[in-house]
């Protein structure tokens, strides 16, 4: 069975230059079942102001026309976006959502205390050891804050980047009292865990989070689970499902979920 691609960016992304008819054409050639896009919209970008701006209108308006141009019984498109997380951004998104009629809403944390850390200035004059510390407690202290969202995205990407690779850093291990914070938070919250294979395309071996932190989610009783491989361009469209199909299998898990005007429906796995 294919999966349904929960997370993909298109042009209106500022990181991506994908029309997304583009995107629609290389799911369809794949056999998916349906796409969500999740464009970004991270207002308050210092590193690059305006950079993740999003026209709503705009954007709203294209998918709901690539909805009634594509959409049949083999194929669906739904409506999401990306918020990106900062706390003092709290009430600006609740107006957001109350205004916007989204499908689907990925909450992710891009920026810590002002600075993203893909940019390498993220891991100057700090400890790498706090300076991933300090990227969970920033996610815990902005879901408490702020909890509107439908699925929390990519929960240990920051250790994408640094020198956690070169030195062995684990996204568990050395913070798994603070990754379990979060994970009881999003458990109780009734927010899903999305599992992102952005990362398989930067050379790295397992999706955020990890499969240790899956596990643990499970363990603890989790069951809502999104999958997304964040392409921002067709060739990455639902790159190494096969894979996270065969772990979440594992893992104990049957279903994933595809959200519908903010709804969770079960998807089976295999
Ligand atoms: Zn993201
Ligand atoms: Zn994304």
């Amino acid at each position: 069975m294919k999966i349904w691609d929960s997370h993909m960016h298109s042009s209106f992304s500022g990181d991506s230059q994908t029309p997304p008819e583009e995107m629609i054409a290389q799911a369809q050639k794949l056999g998916l079942p349906g796409i969500t896009f999740t464009d970004h919209l991270d207002w308050d970008f210092k590193e690059e102001p305006g950079l993740f701006d999003l026209d709503i209108p705009s954007y709203e308006s294209k998918i709901q026309e690539l909805i009634n141009t594509y959409t049949d019984d083999n194929f669906k498109i739904n409506y999401g976006i990306e918020l990106g997380l900062q706390t003092h951004l709290s009430n600006r998104h609740r107006v957001l959502l109350l205004e916007n009629d989204f499908d689907y809403v990925i909450g992710s944390l891009h920026v810590i205390d002002g600075v993203d850390p893909y940019y390498p200035a993220y891991f100057e004059n700090i400890d790498p050891i706090d300076a991933y510390r300090k990227s969970y407690e920033a996610m815990l202290e902005n879901i408490i804050a702020f909890d509107e969202f439908d699925s929390l995205g990519h929960l240990d990407y920051v250790f994408r980047y640094g020198p956690a690779k070169e030195l062995g850093i684990d996204s568990y291990e050395p913070y798994q009292e603070l990754v379990e914070q979060i994970l009881k938070f999003i458990i109780s919250h009734d927010i899903a865990l999305e599992i992102n294979t952005g990362a398989y395309k930067r050379g790295l071996k397992e999706p955020n989070p990890s499969f240790k932190i899956i596990k643990k989610y499970k363990e603890m009783g989790g069951n809502l689970i999104t999958i997304g491989a964040d392409a921002h361009s067709p060739e990455y469209i639902g790159t190494h499902f096969d894979t996270i199909e065969e772990m979440l299998l594992d893992a104990g898990f049957k279903a994933y979920q595809v959200y519908k005007s903010r709804t969770p429906y079960d998807m089976p796995l295999k």
